[in-house]
């Protein structure tokens, strides 16, 4: 098979946006799968920013860091990404984000329009130039169609001179099947003020 699965090429993105020593952060960190990821790329002089507001989720991915002897090389914060700007003051080289809720767990714990636009655009302007925002969007459960349509509505209206938008998406699978959304920083942001 030549086209690359959805999770297969939000990887890809994240290798061709991230290098050592850079600062990464996965967005819903849930079991911990893409902050390994991430650990991995960023090496011993790098660092993962890892969110989630399930004290589960945080414990599963500092579980699977440690798991990997990479604790060291992140920070996992029970707190919404809505909060990154709290925490981040350096340049960002990537970000992903999984939509919706944490599988095998409390479904109603989902993420939310409001809150994941707020974290993107907090985002956008951490982001370095040639850096990426990965958006794994799931949208089969309650309230997912609403979130997919907020997001895309926000990102659609984003200006290209500043971010490049992307949707990679398989059009003939059944079952609402996730699909990605990638915006790549292409020029800085006015400074405001
Ligand atoms: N990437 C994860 C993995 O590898 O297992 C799966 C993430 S799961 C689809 C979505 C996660 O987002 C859930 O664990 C949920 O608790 C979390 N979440 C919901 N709202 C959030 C918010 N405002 N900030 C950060 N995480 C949030």
């Amino acid at each position: 098979m030549k086209l690359e699965r959805v999770l297969q090429y939000a990887q890809t993105l994240l290798k061709m946006s991230v290098s050592e020593g850079d600062i990464a952060v996965d967005a819903t960190a849930g079991n911990g799968h893409d902050t390994l990821f991430l650990a991995n790329l960023v090496g011993d002089d790098g660092y993962v920013y890892a969110f989630d507001v399930q004290k589960e989720a945080v414990d599963a991915t500092l579980h699977r860091l440690l798991d990997n002897a990479l604790e060291h090389r992140a920070i996992v914060l029970k707190d919404g990404h809505e909060n990154v700007a709290n925490y981040i003051h350096k340049p960002v080289s990537a970000a992903i984000f999984n939509l919706g809720y944490l599988p095998g767990s409390n479904h109603e714990i989902v993420t939310k329009p409001n809150t994941t636009i707020q974290a993107i655009e907090s985002l956008l302007k951490l982001l370095k130039v040639g850096g990426m925002i990965v958006l794994v969007v799931y949208h089969g459960h309650e309230g997912g169609k609403n979130e997919r349509d907020e997001v895309i509505r926000y990102v659609s209206d984003l200006p290209q001179k500043h971010v490049h938008v992307l949707r990679y998406e398989f059009m003939n699978q059944k079952n609402d099947p996730p699909f990605i959304i990638a915006l790549e920083k292409v020029k800085e942001f006015p400074i405001e003020g």
